[in-house]
C-alpha cells in the first residue's frame, strides 16, 4: 500500500504528522513517501506542484494531503499560487468525485452553532463534482466588455459548463453511495436560472431510472442552503456541482461543531484517491499546536476504506476518535466548559493510545 504524503503549508505539517502516527500504529505495512506541495514547494522548487511531487502522487495508491496556502503568496501570478497544487492534482489524477461526510458526534452537539436537537445524530454525505463547472470551465479571463450594461468597461468572466458524461458519472457515484446508507439522494441545482443545471437535473433524473430502490428529490441551491440550517437531518446524500458543493459543504461543516472535524475523499474512476481535511491551511493558528488533527485522522480512515480496502482498520480509527471525544479531550476549536483542552500533538497521541 503506497501512500504519498503531502503535508503542504500552515497547519498542514502538524496535522499530517498526527495522521501518519495513527496509520503507523495500525498493524499494517505501508510504503509512505513524503513530498513538498503548495507554498512550501514554491519556496523550494519554484512551483506549487513540482514534477516529482506529481509523479509520486500518480504512482501512489492514495494520497494523504494536509492543506496549502498562505496570505504571503497572494501576490504571485495565479498559476504559481499554492492553491493551484490542489487544483492540479484533481485535474491530473481525474479526481472527479469528492465525498464530504458531515457527522455530528454525540459529544460535540454543543459545539455546533445550531441548537443541539437540530444536529444530534446528524449523518449526511455531500458528494461534490470536482473537476468541472465554473472552476475549470473555459474560456475565462479579463477583457474589455464587448456588450452588456457597460460596454467598453473592464470586465472579468468565467464559464459554467457540464457535459452529459460528467453529470452521469457523479450521479452514479451518489446513487451507489446512497445504497450503502439510507437510500435517499437530493440533487442540488439552479435549473430555474442556469442552462448548465437544467442539463444536470435532466441527466440525474435519467440516471435515477437505474436506481429504483433509491429515492431522488431535486432542490434549488438557495433552498438547500436554507434547509441545511433549518432541518439538516432530513438529508441523506446530497449530490451537486463543484461550486455549489464547495459552499454547501463548508456550511455543513459548522453543523458538526468545527471544520476541524470534517474529513474528505476525492476519488477517480480507479478509486485512487486524495484524502484531506475539508479546511485550509489556517495560517492564523499555524505552528502553535492549536489545530485540530481529527479531520485529517478521519481522512486517513476514509483512505483505508475507499482506496486501500482496509475497512476494519478504518472502523478502528473512527472508534478511537469517538473514544477520545468521550474521554473529554478537545482542541480549542471544539472546547467547551467541563472538557479538557489539548493541543494538536496530545490529540493525535490520544487517538494512537485509544487504538
Ligand atoms: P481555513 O479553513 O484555513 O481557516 C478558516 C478558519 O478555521 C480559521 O479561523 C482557522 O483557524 C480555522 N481552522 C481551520 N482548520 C482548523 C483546524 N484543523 N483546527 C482548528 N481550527 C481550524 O480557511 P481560510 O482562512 O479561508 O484560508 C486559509 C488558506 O487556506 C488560504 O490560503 C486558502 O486559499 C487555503 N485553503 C486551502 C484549502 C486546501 O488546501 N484544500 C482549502 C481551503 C482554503
Amino acid at each position: 500500500m503506497k501512500i504519498a504524503v503531502l503535508p503542504g503549508d500552515g497547519i498542514g505539517p502538524e496535522i499530517v504528522t498526527e495522521a501518519v502516527k495513527v496509520l503507523r500504529a495500525l498493524d499494517l505495512k505501508f510504503d509512505i513517501e513524503e513530498a513538498p506541495v503548495g507554498g512550501t514547494a514554491y519556496d523550494a522548487h519554484g512551483h506549487p506542484l513540482p514534477d516529482a511531487t506529481l509523479k509520486l502522487a500518480q504512482a501512489a495508491d492514495a494520497i494523504l494531503f494536509g492543506a496549502v496556502g498562505d496570505w504571503k503568496y497572494d501576490k504571485l501570478d495565479r498559476p504559481l499560487r499554492p492553491e493551484q497544487a490542489i487544483l492540479g492534482l484533481r485535474k491530473h489524477l481525474g479526481l472527479f468525485a469528492n465525498f464530504r461526510p458531515a457527522i455530528c458526534y454525540e459529544q460535540l452537539t454543543h459545539a455546533s452553532s445550531l441548537k443541539p436537537e437540530l444536529v444530534a445524530g446528524l449523518d449526511i454525505l455531500i458528494i461534490r463534482e470536482l473537476t468541472g463547472d465554473i472552476y475549470f470551465g473555459q474560456p475565462r479571463g479579463r477583457r474589455v466588455a464587448p456588450d452588456g450594461h457597460f460596454p467598453g468597461a473592464e470586465e472579468a468572466f468565467d464559464t459554467m459548463r457540464y457535459t452529459r458524461p460528467e453529470v452521469e458519472r457523479i450521479a452514479r457515484v451518489a446513487f451507489e453511495a446512497a445504497r450503502q446508507r439510507h437510500k435517499r439522494v437530493t440533487s442540488v441545482d439552479k435549473a430555474n436560472v442556469l442552462e448548465t443545471f437544467q442539463l444536470w437535473k435532466d441527466v440525474v433524473t435519467e440516471v435515477h431510472q437505474d436506481y429504483a430502490d433509491v429515492a431522488l428529490d431535486h432542490m434549488y441551491v438557495d433552498n438547500a442552503a436554507m434547509q441545511l440550517v433549518k432541518e439538516p437531518k432530513k438529508f441523506d446524500v446530497i449530490v451537486t456541482g463543484n461550486m455549489f458543493g464547495d459552499i454547501l459543504s463548508d456550511e455543513a461543516s459548522m453543523l458538526t461543531g468545527s471544520i476541524g472535524m470534517l474529513p474528505s475523499a476525492s476519488l477517480n474512476s480507479q478509486r485512487q484517491g486524495l484524502y484531506e481535511p475539508s479546511h485550509g491551511s489556517a495560517p492564523d493558528i499555524a505552528g502553535k499546536g492549536l489545530a485540530n488533527p481529527l479531520a485529517t485522522i478521519l481522512s486517513a480512515a476514509m483512505m483505508l476504506r475507499f482506496s486501500l480496502n482496509q475497512p476494519e482498520a478504518a472502523d478502528r480509527i473512527e472508534t478511537a476518535v469517538k473514544k477520545v471525544l468521550a474521554q473529554g479531550l478537545r482542541t480549542p476549536d471544539i472546547y467547551s466548559e467541563g472538557t479538557t483542552k489539548v493541543g494538536t500533538r496530545e490529540m493525535g497521541e490520544a487517538v494512537v493510545k485509544a487504538l
